[in-house]
């Protein structure tokens, strides 16, 4: 099945636009994009028109949670989508929101547009049982049923990861479909109706579409199915509500939520219901609390989505036994020499050594370093060898003497080792990550015992910056693996292998950038951009972002720069620019550009006195950097970072911790995404074109 390849520019449109539907409008909003769409619903026999929020990291292989949202009486998609300011907040939390009508419209049914609380704007989420409202008024199946399928067809959903919230007549919604169905992660209401049995709304709305017989009511009431079946152990974080304190209809009784939370408490169902002081029951009480209630959902749905993809990679790492200690054969993109194109071979991975492990790559994000190494740029590069140092893979077996790492554990492999000996003074020393243990062998293309784990027909292929992971398996020293939690799925978890990890630890370790300061950096790919997102968190104010390809300034923006500046705009050069727009520098400058006239520039607007410029960009081979010895004598200081100053084993796995926490978002980088090994050529080709930060090539 890897065999499937799939190519996605960011571009592409992100509608896996399918037969019957085409957005009616679409809509620009932060965080993502809005359309309404119109579909002919086999539940209600009518056409009906829903609302989607796609947000912006969504994409044809980045399928994302969905939260549905069920509106009140008299609603249609409209109303949340308008008045409820959500979609920053899901657009951070990278979740799909989806808002259907509040009934069937148009059916033709006699009455049926009479009144408020009854037929067209409040089908009240059941099924109707009663002529003449039996044939369309479906509306539970149209929820629960046919429009998740509608959506996980056509929409870049992830199957079966969502949760549901809803308000008033929705939020009894909501309720009711979350305690009915186990696959809803987790659900939570603004004001529901929460006892429809024993009120006015209730009472009407079912005698009509249910009949009389108030026994066939009881599974469309959330009151009664707590009681019947609670408690609803799938629901995470348990049920959340918020209430007005000065709602009208709960002072007339329709809402009655003391009813669920008596029922609730009996039967140990955790409940949490906020009561809100002075807020009626209008969408400026909903835009007040909305952004809790989205944090309260995302959490579920990424809970839920992460134990799915280890769940499948569980069942991937079972099969290991039957390889282990045995050679396994296996694909990898070999370089056969500079400036050919990667060859897709079976080579032979030999078992781990003493000291080393095998593991399993499961993604694996293309970097600078490996093209430039393939285009013959670096002479001491070795062929034939097996590029990749960017990757997230599952350890499949051990080598002797190994501590601290289980078959089964996920690692991100490191070309910065932390050998952690107490003789090994840099690993001692706060003041680097520069661990030599291994960096003769590393650098000659060979395991630390001078020989090589991968061969093709008994002829040894070099090993590449101690990872070489274009190999669906490849041998690492222990020392080089960290190991990482297995919630954040290790196509997210690779990019902390180099440019992402670098480019934030340039920031935080290298140059400490404090709250307040002026930063510039210089080139925007993945490196740059992650030099942004960490002076942002750091508090910097001012952040000039330089690039030569404008292309790159939104996301710079997004990001928090404060200054996109292309230098071709300017007659002067650009670290004069800069100058002239601060009066005397900027505190920290970074060069993610790898030329050596840039990082003079980047030194150049460096501050007086105490400006820092940092060196990150990896420059071609035999260049020098030069300055006037003047600038230094005046203060600034040059200085450089490899891996972001980061001791690989220790620091790793905590960038994934505050990944999963949501402190630091990462999807942004992935601009495209490719299936199996044999797709890394064409990975490297979008690498090449200048609108890629990082391209992932999954392998399994
Ligand atoms: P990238 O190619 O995606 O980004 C480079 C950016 O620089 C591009 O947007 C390009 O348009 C811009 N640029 C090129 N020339 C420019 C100029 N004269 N002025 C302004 N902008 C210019 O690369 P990346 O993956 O972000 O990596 C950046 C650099 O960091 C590379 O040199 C890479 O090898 C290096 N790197 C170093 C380390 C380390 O440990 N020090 C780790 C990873 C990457
Ligand atoms: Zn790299």
């Amino acid at each position: 099945p890897r065999i499937r390849r799939k190519v996605t520019s960011p571009r592409a449109p992100l509608l896996l636009l399918g037969m019957a539907m085409t957005p009616l409008k679409t809509f620009k909003v932060q965080g993502g994009k809005v359309l309404k769409v119109s579909h002919e619903s086999k539940a209600t026999k009518t056409p009906m028109e829903f609302t989607v929020f796609l947000p912006d990291v969504a994409g044809e292989s980045n399928r994302v949670p969905v939260l549905y949202y069920l509106s009140g009486l008299t609603c249609t998609s409209d109303n949340f989508t308008s008045k409820a300011g959500a979609f920053k907040a899901a657009g951070q939390a990278g979740v799909m929101l989806v808002m259907p009508d509040t009934s069937p419209r148009g059916a033709g049914i006699a009455g049926e547009d009479d009144s408020y609380d009854f037929g067209t704007g409040a089908g009240f989420y059941v099924n109707a049982t009663q002529e003449p409202w039996s044939s369309n008024y479906n509306m539970y199946d149209y929820v629960v049923s046919e429009l998740p399928a509608f959506i996980e067809e056509h929409f870049p959903a992830l199957p079966g990861v969502k949760s549901i919230f809803g308000h008033s007549m929705g939020g009894h919604g909501a309720l009711v479909v979350a305690f009915s169905n186990p696959d809803y992660a987790s659900v939570s209401a603004f004001a529901p109706i929460c006892n429809p049995s024993s009120c006015p709304w209730g009472d009407k709305a079912f005698t009509g579409y249910l009949g009389g017989d108030k026994a066939a009511w009881k599974q469309y009431d959330a009151t009664e199915l707590m009681t019947s079946a609670g408690p609803f152990p799938w629901l995470r974080g348990g049920i959340l509500i918020d209430q007005g304190a000065n709602d009208e209809f709960l002072a007339s009784g329709q809402l009655q939520p003391d009813k669920l939370q008596a029922a609730a408490e009996a039967k140990g169902q955790e409940i949490t219901i906020n009561m809100r002081d002075d807020f009626d029951h209008s969408y400026f009480f909903i835009s007040g609390f909305v952004d809790d209630h989205i944090a309260f959902h995302a959490r579920a749905l990424h809970a839920v989505a992460a134990e799915k993809s280890t769940a499948q990679l569980a069942a991937v790492s079972t099969g290991f036994e039957a390889t282990q200690g045995k050679v396994i054969k296996c694909k990898a993109a070999v370089a056969w020499g500079p400036k050919q194109p990667l060859k897709t071979e079976v080579v032979d991975v030999a078992p781990p050594k003493a000291g080393e492990v095998r593991v399993k790559v499961i993604a694996n994000a293309l970097c600078h370093t490996d093209v430039y190494t393939l285009d013959g740029l670096d002479p001491e590069g070795l062929f034939p060898c097996i590029l990749g140092h960017e990757a997230g893979a599952i350890v499949e077996s051990i080598g002797e003497g190994v501590t601290g790492l289980a078959v089964g554990d996920h690692v991100v492999p490191c070309y910065t080792p932390q050998c952690n000996e107490s003789q090994c003074i840099f690993c001692a020393s706060p003041k680097t990550n520069l661990c030599p243990k291994i960096r003769g062998t590393q650098g000659q293309g060979v395991m630390p015992d001078g020989t090589s784990r991968f061969s093709i027909d008994g002829k040894p292929i070099f090993h590449f910056m101690g990872c070489s992971t274009f190999s669906e398996y490849t041998v690492i020293a222990a020392i080089s693996a960290a190991k990482i939690s297995t919630a954040l799925p290790l196509e997210k978890a690779c990019l902390f292998g180099c440019g992402v990890a670098t480019g934030l630890g340039a920031v935080w370790n290298t140059c400490k950038v404090e709250p307040g300061s002026s930063v510039a950096v210089f080139g925007l790919g993945a490196v740059g951009l992650a030099v942004i997102q960490a002076a942002k968190i750091s508090g910097a104010s001012r952040i000039f972002a330089v690039d030569i390809n404008k292309s790159k300034f939104p996301m710079a923006t997004q990001l928090g720069a404060t200054d996109c500046l292309c230098p071709s705009d300017y007659s002067k050069p650009i670290q004069q620019v800069i100058v002239g727009l601060t009066t005397w520098g900027v505190e920290y400058t970074f060069d993610c550009t790898g030329n050596v006239s840039v990082m003079r520039a980047a030194l150049e607007c460096a501050h007086r006195g105490w400006g820092q410029s940092c060196v990150i960009g990896v420059a071609a081979s035999g260049q020098e950097i030069s300055t006037r010895p003047f600038q230094l004598v005046t203060g600034r200081q040059w200085k450089g970072t490899a891996f972001g100053g980061w001791k690989s084993r220790s620091s790793v796995p905590v960038l994934v911790e505050r990944c999963l926490c949501g402190e630091l978002q990462v999807d942004q980088y992935i601009t495209h995404r490719f299936d199996g090994i044999e797709s890394v050529n064409d990975a490297i080709h979008a690498l090449h074109g200048g609108n890629c930060l990082r391209a992932v090539v999954r392998y399994a």
